[in-house]
Parts: C-alpha cells; sequence; structure tokens
C-alpha cells in the first residue's frame, strides 16, 4: 500500500477528544483516503490526505439522483493494545454489491480492504481505548459528474472517514422502545432496501421523527405490501426469542444483510441455539408475548452491536416482552469479547492493522 498510496501532510496531528465527548459520528480524525474515476482511467490515484471539505459542482449527480453508497464498520483498540477491524472483508463485499445495484463500476475488494486498513493505520492514535468505544469506519462512493441528466454518472470519488465513537451504552444495557406504523415503508420489492445507498435513509425520517414525537426511540418496520410482517428496526436487524427458539426474517431484497446479524446468528448456532429464519407477523409477536414465550427481542447492528428491545407498539397494543435479557446480554459480551481481544477469534473475524504489509 505505502507504495502506491501518497499520502501528503501525514505528520498533522489533532488534539483528541475525551471519549467522554465522542458520542457518534460528530469527531473525525486527521485524514481521509481518497480514490477517484473516470471512465477513461478506471479507479486511479489512491491517496491519503489531511481530513478537509472537498468541493464539487452544484450540478454533481449524487446532489440530485442519490447515487452515492457507503459502509459503516469499525476497528476496535484490543486489551493488548493491537488494533483490529471487525469483518472488513464482508463490509467491502458488501460495498461492492452495493455499488453494482446503482450502476457503478465496482472497486477491487483488495483495494479497498487496503484502503481500510492503511488509514486506520496512519490514524491508529485515533482508535480509542475503553469498552464500548471504536475506531467508525465511513467508506462512501458519490457520482460526481456535473450533469443533470439521468443516467449513471461517469464519474466517482470513493472516499474513506474515521470517527471515533465513545460507549453506545453508559453502564448496563438500556432496552429501548420502537413502534410499527402502517403508513410508512423503508423499503419495498425491487427496491433498494438491501443495500446501502443514500435514499433509504433520508426516507426514513419522517417516520423517525413521527416515533420521537410519539415518545419511541426507533421505527419497527413493518413489510411494504401487507404491513404485516417484520422487517428491521430503525437500521438495525431484529432477531426474537420465542420459546427456546431464535427467529429472525430472512435476507430479501427488503432486509440489509448486516454483519453483526450474521455474527449473532453464528454465536447462537455455535451455543446449540435453534435458530430459525423466517417471516414473522406482527400479530405472532403479540400472540407470543400475551402466551409468555415472548422472552427477548434485539436488534443487530455496527453501531450499538447488540440493542435490547423492551417493548413493541403497534396500533392500539402494546407488546411487552417477559424475560431477563440472558441471550441479549450474552451475545453483546461475546461479540465485544471477540472485539476486543479478550476471547477466541474462531471464525477469523478480526483483522489486525498493520500486519499485512509486504
Ligand atoms: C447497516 C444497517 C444494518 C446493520 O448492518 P451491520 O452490517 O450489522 O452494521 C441493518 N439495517 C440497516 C437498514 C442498515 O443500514
Amino acid at each position: 500500500m505505502k507504495e502506491f498510496v501518497r499520502i501528503t501532510a501525514s505528520n498533522r496531528r489533532r488534539p483528541r477528544p475525551d471519549n467522554k465527548d465522542l458520542g457518534f459520528g460528530r469527531v473525525f480524525s486527521d485524514h481521509m483516503f481518497l480514490l477517484d474515476y473516470t471512465t477513461d482511467r478506471g479507479w486511479h490515484d489512491p491517496r491519503i490526505e489531511p481530513y478537509a471539505p472537498f468541493s464539487m459542482a452544484p450540478s454533481a449527480a449524487v446532489l440530485h439522483y442519490a447515487q452515492a453508497v457507503f459502509e459503516g464498520l469499525k476497528a476496535y483498540r484490543g486489551v493488548d493494545e493491537k488494533v483490529r477491524l471487525f469483518r472488513p472483508r464482508d463490509h467491502v463485499a458488501r460495498l461492492v454489491r452495493s455499488m453494482r445495484r446503482l450502476c457503478m463500476p465496482p472497486i477491487r475488494a483488495e483495494l479497498a480492504l487496503e484502503s481500510l486498513l492503511a488509514l486506520v493505520e496512519i490514524d491508529r492514535e485515533w482508535v480509542p481505548r475503553g469498552r464500548g468505544t471504536a475506531l467508525y469506519i465511513r467508506p462512501t462512493v458519490i457520482a460526481t459528474e456535473a450533469y443533470l441528466g439521468l443516467r449513471p454518472s461517469e464519474t466517482y470519488t470513493y472516499f474513506v472517514i474515521l470517527s471515533p465513537v465513545g460507549p453506545y451504552y453508559s453502564g448496563a444495557l438500556n432496552p429501548i422502545k420502537v413502534v410499527a406504523f402502517d403508513e410508512f415503508s423503508r423499503s419495498v420489492p425491487g427496491g433498494t432496501g438491501a443495500i446501502k445507498t443514500a435514499g433509504n435513509y433520508g426516507g426514513g425520517l419522517l417516520a423517525m421523527e413521527e416515533a420521537k414525537k410519539a415518545g419511541f426511540d426507533q421505527v419497527l418496520w413493518l413489510d411494504s405490501v401487507e404491513h404485516a410482517y417484520i422487517d428491521e428496526i430503525g437500521n438495525m436487524n431484529i432477531m426474537f426469542r420465542i420459546g427456546d427458539e431464535v427467529v429472525s426474517p430472512p435476507l430479501s431484497d427488503t432486509i440489509l444483510p448486516g454483519v453483526t446479524r450474521d455474527s449473532a446468528l453464528t454465536l447462537l448456532r455455535d451455543w446449540g441455539v435453534r435458530v430459525v429464519e423466517r417471516r414473522i407477523a406482527i400479530d405472532e409477536v403479540a400472540d407470543a408475548s400475551r402466551s409468555g414465550r415472548l422472552r427477548e427481542v434485539w436488534g443487530t447492528g455496527t453501531a450499538g452491536v447488540i440493542c435490547p428491545i423492551g417493548e413493541i407498539a403497534h396500533k392500539d397494543r402494546r407488546i411487552a416482552i417477559n424475560g431477563n435479557g440472558e441471550l441479549t446480554a450474552r451475545l453483546y459480551d461475546s461479540l465485544l469479547a471477540i472485539q476486543y481481544g479478550t476471547a477466541d477469534d474462531m471464525h477469523g473475524w478480526m483483522v489486525e492493522v498493520g500486519s499485512r504489509r509486504s
């Protein structure tokens, strides 16, 4: 990487805030990674520069037609001070799938992986110390051509920025309250719900605001056809512990294939828990609650890793969850142990920064 990445002003060092002042996604590290695409040169000029605003034509396609995709993953500082990325290859593979869905020329997976490792290595001092903290990595691809005609852009920029994030939970896992609406949909069959593209998130803001106004933390997304089956929770995948089984909606073109989802299901299967991926209706969840069999519900995603859900509202129903959060806590602790290097990384999920130089 060092041979072909141009690095400018790499000795710039800004002060780093305390963990307690980090929050999520407000503070950015010293550097960013950039890579450009033109039809004649392909992807070219990989480089690391100081984190700074960049300029773009007001007519750039991304600003009008949302031809943009992104990823979100984390680098963790282990108890041994080594810095490791959690499943970066899976995130890169998903980025490439997102790019293809939005008619972008795919980037080479190996180059994308190198970009993450090289950037985090240069800014490794920005990886915070402490349980629950991490360096959030945001790779993004935008269409930059100055053209208002509607067709795939002929120029793109891939960039990666880094944001140190503080503990998501202060102390114990806090269960959140969620609400399902019939009048909003996140994604539709044949649409873009299974990829990380900018438009999906702008389109969800109004439902989020309505949920907050009604006193809830997140939106529980139902399928957009029948408003009967559960898709996701906020920007997380969802799992239900009903009786002795864990149920999670199956991947489809309306559900984002979460890396944390896959990791949680893998651990559950390792532990011998019966895991079923099938459609689950909100009515079934309400029935399970009434009969006392709805023991736990949690969301999975890079930001909060595992997020317990304490109450579900739908129309005039309030669905209570009866359990003690045993599996939720076990999953959270086990994933964190792998991420901070205190447990065996049996599945080879962690990729250490600075260990692949040839
Ligand atoms: C990113 C995201 C997730 C979680 O994916 P992870 O890979 O686990 O971070 C789930 N749902 C939506 C809609 C997302 O955007």
